[in-house]
């Protein structure tokens, strides 16, 4: 291969460069990326980024600046040709390639009943991030909508900076991740003055001029000059439609991370989905920093070595600081409904919780006590000698 072409500049896009340089690749690398800025790390957004402790120049990846990496910034894919090779750009621009790597990750998800008026956000990108930043003032009341990771941590800033915040949304906090434990989520965002309000949904907004409220679904209204919506993301897949890639949900790719439907095309990140050796088959997509690394330097190598590499199975693991508590998890806490807390109190700023399922360990939560994981982890690497049945869902 003389070119390859990486679409998305971003972490799994900065980690399959530097594999390529490492792996001895020497041809041209190219990186396309739709946002103006050089790589950056996105967990700061939400935590110290957002409450200014943290300035932009401190979330910058290490990327390659060297005489073979051209990178394209504020270019953004349009369409893959993958039988003349060739990727379109939006101003026209194509690009011949020898082999490609989508790195594209996953947008921010919109709410129909909340319309893009002033005082309304996303968090997905540090534009987004500086843009709510400067709107989280002294006096600000703030409404979050979405219970997951991100409207958490959203939440748990908001409190850090003195401010009024309401965490609302239809599902419990933090119940995908934490499963049965999830009542345990919510205690803690209270005690921490977080308002919760679970169960409910938007029905629309309140606006003069910018917005004051929050409409829900059971007739109540959230006062609020500032509302986040952070109900989950979606991978980036429009620019592949018609190239023949196969698309549900991400871009599917076989165990080795080659796209399907189209030669010399992997994935990586929260874009790709693919056959976890842990689930017998089933397709996994995952949108944690540390699969995105991982697997933007896996993508690279398969690029370069082909079919014969390892499948990709890494035993998954995610982290999310929030409420004055860092909490990790490891394997696949969503499969297994059966939970022990072996040690601490969910509630409190430590604790240990195991997830089984049939009487197998599947995963573990731990919070304020990251060497607790270390067993678990070790543990869940047989996972993939002896998959868990096929199940629906575990991403
Ligand atoms: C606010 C926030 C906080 C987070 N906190 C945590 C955390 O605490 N722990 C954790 O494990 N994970 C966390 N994550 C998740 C983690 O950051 C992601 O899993 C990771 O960023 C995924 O990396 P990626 O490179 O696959 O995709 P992304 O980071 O989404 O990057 C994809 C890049 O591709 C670009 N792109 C998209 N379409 C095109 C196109 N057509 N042409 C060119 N470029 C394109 C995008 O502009 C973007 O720059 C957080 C995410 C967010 C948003």
């Amino acid at each position: 291969m003389e070119r390859i072409v990486v679409v998305g500049a971003a972490l799994a896009g900065t980690r399959a460069v530097q594999s390529l340089h490492a792996e001895g690749f020497t041809g041209e690398v190219v990186v396309v990326g739709a946002e103006d800025h050089l790589p950056y790390d996105r967990p700061p957004l939400s935590k110290k980024l957002l409450t200014g402790d943290l300035a932009p120049e401190a979330i910058a990846l290490r990327h390659e600046l060297d005489d073979t990496t051209t990178w394209l910034l504020g270019r953004r894919a349009v369409g893959l040709d993958p039988v003349a090779r060739r990727l379109r750009l939006a101003d026209g621009e194509s690009l011949a390639y020898d082999g490609l790597v989508v790195a594209t990750g996953s947008a921010a998800r919109r709410l129909p009943t909340v319309p893009h008026v002033p005082g309304t956000f996303l968090l997905r990108t540090l534009d987004d991030a500086l843009a709510l930043r400067s709107e989280l003032v002294p006096g600000a009341r703030v409404a979050v909508v979405g219970t997951g990771f991100i409207g958490t941590e959203i939440a748990s800033t908001c409190r850090d900076l003195g401010l009024e915040v309401t965490l609302l949304g239809a599902l419990p906090v933090l119940h995908r991740p934490m499963g049965p434990l999830s009542p345990a989520a919510a205690e803690r965002a209270r005690a921490y003055g977080v308002q919760v309000v679970e169960g409910v949904t938007v029905a629309g907004l309140d606006v003069d001029g910018c917005v004051t409220g929050v409409r829900l679904d059971d007739g109540t209204t959230v006062p609020a000059d500032v509302v986040v919506v952070a109900v989950g993301a979606a991978p980036v897949t429009d620019w592949l439609a018609g190239s023949g890639a196969v698309l549900e949900d991400g871009v599917v790719c076989d165990e080795t991370l080659a796209v399907l439907g189209v030669d010399d095309v992997v994935a990586a990140g929260d874009v790709a989905r693919w056959p976890h050796p842990a689930l017998g088959g089933d397709l996994l997509r995952v949108e944690h920093w540390t699969n995105a690394a991982e697997q933007g330097a896996a993508a690279a190598r398969r690029l370069l070595h082909g079919p014969g590499v390892a499948a990709f199975g890494p035993v998954p693991s995610f982290w999310t600081d929030q409420f004055a508590t860092r909490i990790q998890g490891v394997g696949f806490p969503t499969l297994g409904p059966d939970v022990t807390v072996v040690d601490g109190d969910p509630a409190g700023r430590r604790f240990v919780a195991e997830y089984r399922r049939a009487g197998r360990l599947v995963g573990a939560v731990v919070a304020g006590s990251p060497r607790a994981l270390l067993p678990y982890r070790a543990e869940l690497q047989h996972l993939a000698q002896a998959p868990l049945l096929p199940t629906a869902g575990a991403a």
